[in-house]
């Protein structure tokens, strides 16, 4: 007997069950693991992807169905991301169908569509101004040294340098030395739309090279394009946000994950995967090395570091020449009470950049002009009534919105209980700060970034030129205006109203806080200035404002890991949030509570917590629980996963959806 021809593909698709349908291939037509097909689904057609083949199905000869079309303008998916992907479906309890179609773009995902034009190779975009590297520090230098070092081999590493101690020129030197080897590098960063710096010095320091760029805001042509750039080789350099790391990249040498402490990272619904640990799976499947950086390092991979899974590259100083970390201090708003959000001290120092031509960035987290509206006469507030949470008051367009789902809707002029005229903005938001500055500066260039000014087509990029060229003075921002921008002529930091943060009841809000107050702080004075920082508080003997002001990652991160270990909470447990959501909350209630016995029941050396809410516990008119479970080791808790899941998966829930958080960031 010969080899037997395999005939039947067995194909995944994007489907709610974690199996495999078997196709008939059409005499002629071959395929392997890793090739996209056509397949007929009920009376439409849908892309699948083969996972195997076989000579044989169990379905009936009769009901076996062909294969339509291999889908031939586009390579087969290569065995390093079938493995990846299936990793990411098995880890986050995801149908493989389900991860491996998402990790395509929309696009790709079509059954018809118009035939993809391959890339040229190493096709660079013209008007790009080169630039060449600057002399490194000394510190510099020893890191790329070090790093260097770990090329052609899997070891991840932690690169912890101070805001502006040029991590990215550290990058940059790494990619190209990889390059160098004939490598490709994949570099993933929280939010490009608000990185366009960052993109701009990756291309001014490869001219030639093409790049592919990976994220979410591309349009789906474009999208597509880019990931067969990425997939094809003929981009040497893949940059991109939390979705590049499920990318196909031939002969990776090189994964830099910036910012790798950042929220964003993490994908917060469908396949919940978290794009950094994926990308350090990653490494390790391609045997490559990653590099995680951060000025405020996530505590999960500062413990690596520490216990020595990691290896530790430290950054301690700025890179410019003369460059210090700015000068950071509370303002005590209990004695210098602010008006409409702004302390005496912040307004001087206001004008006084105003007056030296120096500019300044007025942080608040918080976008819309209050976020609450209150009626003085019977304590009455606006509230959503599809969600738990304050209607937040819009003035730019007198409206009321709900952060959470969206729904406007005029602001009344009149009280929604006892009907009193005497409604009144408590809070400030971003909008009502900017009219605040206005009108205590009059004269001075006052911009303003969120996300309701990012709506606007090209207005972040607008304002961030402008701050660029120094046509502003004052920028009023969200922690959009957190993140990676260097702004040379930036001197002051004003922060407003981050007490509420202190005192949440999420594990890692402190850990959250200190990284956004240090991120913030450290865009002050990067160019040698001398950058101020003015934290405006009711507690400023608070240690958490003592540690950004001391520049004390290191101090913070070791009390912050104590607690954690004390109270068993991450990186020295794991946890999963088994996630529920119904019109009726008994309903949602009654699941978890099955749910948690029958997780009891598993025998496994598991902690099953009671359901609980959720922090927001109705949105959008649906009520949302959740059931926590925690174990010591992910070994423990990889398989107890897999078989509650199973069960899980056994009863048909009508009016109740959930979903498996792994490794949730949100408790
Ligand atoms: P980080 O990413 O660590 O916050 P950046 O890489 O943005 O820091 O660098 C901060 C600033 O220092 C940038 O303006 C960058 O051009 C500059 N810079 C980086 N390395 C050097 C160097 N070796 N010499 C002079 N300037 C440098
Ligand atoms: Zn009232
Ligand atoms: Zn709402």
């Amino acid at each position: 007997m010969g080899i037997v021809p395999a005939c039947v593909a067995q194909v995944a698709l994007d489907v709610p069950l974690d199996m495999a349908f078997d196709f008939r291939l059409p005499p002629g037509v071959s395929a392997t693991p890793g090739t996209l097909v056509v397949v007929p689904f009920g009376r439409t057609q849908r892309v699948g992807v083969v996972v195997g083949l076989a000579a044989q199905s169990q379905v009936p000869e009769g009901r076996l169905r062909d294969v339509v079309r291999v889908v031939d303008d586009l390579a087969a998916l290569d065995e390093q991301t079938l493995g990846l992907l299936s990793f990411c479906a098995q880890y986050y309890q995801r149908p493989l169908g389900e991860v491996l179609l998402t990790s395509l773009p929309p696009r790709l995902r079509q059954a018809r569509r118009r035939r993809l034009r391959l890339p040229e190779p190493h096709a660079a975009p013209p008007h790009v101004i080169p630039d060449t590297a600057p002399t490194l520090t000394t510190e510099q230098a020893d890191a790329v040294g070090r790093l260097r070092q770990h090329l052609g081999q899997f070891r991840a590493s932690l690169l912890h340098g101070v805001t502006g101690s040029g991590k990215t020129e550290v990058y940059l030197q790494l990619i190209e030395a990889a390059l160098a080897l004939d490598k490709r590098a994949l570099m993933l960063v929280p939010e490009i739309g608000l990185t366009p710096q960052l993109e701009g010095r990756v291309r001014a320091r490869f001219p030639g090279e093409r790049i592919a760029l990976l994220h979410s805001q591309l349009g789906e042509g474009a999208r597509a394009a880019e990931w067969v750039a990425a997939q094809s080789g003929s981009a040497r350099i893949v940059l991109g946000t939390r979705l590049a790391a499920l990318a196909p990249v031939p002969g990776l040498g090189l994964i830099v994950i910036d910012e790798e402490h950042d929220a964003s990272y993490k994908q917060q619904d469908g396949l919940r995967y978290s794009a950094r640990d994926v990308a350090i799976r990653r490494a390790q499947l391609a045997g490559v090395p990653v590099i995680l950086g951060s000025a405020t390092p996530s505590l999960e991979s500062w413990a690596n570091a520490a216990a020595g899974r990691y290896d530790l590259v430290s950054l301690t100083r700025r890179a410019m020449p003369d460059a210090r970390l700015p000068r950071v201090s509370p303002v005590d708003t209990r004695a210098d009470r602010p008006a409409e959000g702004l302390s005496n001290a912040l307004l001087r120092a206001l004008k006084d950049r105003v007056a030296r031509g120096e500019q300044s960035l007025v942080f608040v987290n918080r976008r819309g002009f209050s976020p609450v509206l209150f009626c003085r006469a019977c304590a009455w507030h606006a509230e959503c009534t599809r969600c738990s949470a304050n209607l937040v008051l819009h003035r730019e367009d007198g409206r009321l919105r709900c952060h959470q789902c969206g729904l406007a809707r005029p602001t009344p002029a009149r009280c929604g209980q006892c009907g009193s005229p005497d409604l009144a903005p408590v809070g400030h938001g971003t909008q009502r700060l900017e009219e605040a500055l206005h009108a205590a500066l009059p004269g001075a260039r006052i911009a303003r970034v969120d996300r309701d000014a990012a709506a606007r087509r090209g207005a972040v990029a607008a304002t961030l030129a402008k701050l660029a060229a120094g046509s502003l003075d004052i920028v009023v921002g969200t922690q959009m205006l957190a993140k990676g921008h260097d702004f040379p002529r930036l001197t002051l930091v004003g922060i407003v109203d981050a007490d509420a943060a202190l005192y949440a009841a999420d594990f890692r809000a402190s850990e959250r806080l200190f990284a956004l107050l240090s991120q913030v702080a450290g865009r002050a004075g990067r160019a040698g200035t001398g950058g101020e920082v003015l934290i405006q508080t009711d507690f400023p003997g608070h240690p958490l404002y003592a540690a950004v002001a001391a520049h004390d990652y290191a101090g913070f991160a070791e009390a912050c890991l104590a607690e954690r270990r004390s109270a068993s909470w991450p990186p020295y447990a794991h946890l999963a949030i088994l996630r529920a959501e119904s019109r009726d909350k008994a309903l949602a209630l009654a699941f978890l509570r099955t749910a948690a016995r029958i997780a009891r029941g598993l025998g496994s050396p598991v902690e099953v917590f009671d359901p609980v809410p959720a922090a927001v516990e109705r949105r959008a008119g649906l009520e949302r629980m959740q059931l926590l479970v925690r174990a010591s080791s992910r070994q423990a808790l990889q398989p107890f996963l897999a078989r509650w899941r199973e069960a899980l998966d056994q009863r048909a829930e009508r009016r109740v959806r959930w979903a498996l958080d792994i490794d949730p960031l949100d408790t």
